[in-house]
C-alpha cells in the first residue's frame, strides 16, 4: 500500500494543507488538498475518493477535483461515504446552488460523480483495498477507516475526540502498519477541543493507552497550523517514540 500524504493540517495557511492521502494512485482518503497537490494527470487517475466527514476541510478539493477531470473520465469518479456524511455533501455542496450538481451533470454519457454509501458492519472492496469502518466522535457524523489489502492494514481516525470505537476496530485491523490520528488543538485549548470534537497531546495521550499496541507507529495530522509551534512541543514531551507528526509531501510504502 503506497500512501502519498497530499495535506495534513486542520486549516489552510501558505504551505499548510488540509488533509488528504492518495493511496495506490487511485484512491483518495479525504479530499482537502488535491487540486493544488496533483497534476491534472494524477487527477484522473484517481477513481475513487473515501470521505471521513463533511467539513469543508475534508471535503473542498471535491468540488475542483470533479470539475477538472469532467471531461477527461469515461466514468463517474466514486464518492464513498457512510450515508449521513454524502447526504450532507449532496445537499450542501453539490446541490445546483453552490456547485453544480454533478451527480446528474453527464459525461461521456454517465454522470461525473456517483455517491455510494457505505453498508454497515461488513467491508466493502474499493480500489483494490478492503475499507471497513466505524462511526467516530465529532460534531457532526464522522467515520475511521480501517483499510486492508491482504496483511497489511493502516487505521485513519478522520476527525475525532475521545473514542472507544476507533480502536477497537483498530486492534482489529489484520496486520496494522500504521494508525494516523489527529491531534488538533494544544492542551491549553482542551475546552475548545472538546467542544468542537478534536484531540490535543494529552487527549492523544489518553487514547493510545486505550488502544495500547506499542508496536504501531502513530501519523500525526490535523494540526492547527496557528498553534503548531505549541501542539509540536507538547507532542515532544509525550516522549513517545512511536509518533511522527506529518507535514505533508510524506509518501510511505505498506
Ligand atoms: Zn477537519
Ligand atoms: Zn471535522
Amino acid at each position: 500500500m503506497r500512501i502519498r500524504v497530499l495535506g495534513s493540517y486542520g486549516s489552510r495557511a501558505p504551505g499548510y494543507h488540509t488533509s488528504s492521502l492518495l493511496i495506490n494512485g487511485t484512491l483518495l482518503l479525504d479530499a482537502g488538498t488535491v487540486a493544488a497537490a496533483l497534476s491534472l494527470e494524477e487527477q484522473v487517475a484517481i477513481d475513487d475518493v473515501l470521505l471521513t466527514h463533511a467539513h469543508l476541510d475534508h471535503m473542498v478539493d471535491l468540488a475542483f477535483l470533479v470539475d477538472n477531470v469532467l471531461t477527461l473520465r469515461s466514468s463517474p469518479l466514486r464518492v464513498w461515504a457512510p450515508a449521513p456524511v454524502l447526504d450532507t455533501v449532496h445537499r450542501h455542496l453539490f446541490n445546483n446552488l453552490v456547485w453544480p450538481d454533478f451527480t446528474r451533470l453527464p459525461a461521456g454519457g454517465s454522470p461525473a460523480l456517483e455517491l455510494i454509501p457505505l453498508p454497515d458492519g461488513s467491508a466493502t472492496e474499493i480500489a483494490g483495498l478492503s475499507v471497513r469502518w466505524v462511526q467516530v466522535n465529532h460534531t457532526v457524523y464522522a467515520a475511521g477507516y480501517c483499510l486492508s489489502r491482504g496483511a497489511t492494514s493502516v487505521l485513519f481516525s478522520g476527525d475525532t475526540a475521545a473514542t472507544d470505537s476507533l480502536w477497537t476496530m483498530g486492534r482489529d485491523c489484520a496486520g496494522l502498519k500504521a494508525a494516523f490520528v489527529e491531534t488538533s488543538f494544544p492542551d491549553r485549548l482542551e475546552a475548545l477541543a472538546a467542544a468542537s470534537g478534536h484531540l490535543t497531546p494529552s487527549g492523544l495521550r489518553g487514547e493510545l493507552l486505550k488502544f495500547g499496541r506499542a508496536d504501531v507507529p502513530i501519523k500525526i495530522f490535523h494540526m492547527k497550523p496557528q498553534f503548531l509551534e505549541e501542539i509540536l512541543g507538547e507532542l515532544d514531551a509525550l516522549g513517545d517514540t512511536r509518533l511522527q507528526v506529518l507535514q505533508g509531501g510524506e509518501e510511505f510504502l505498506f
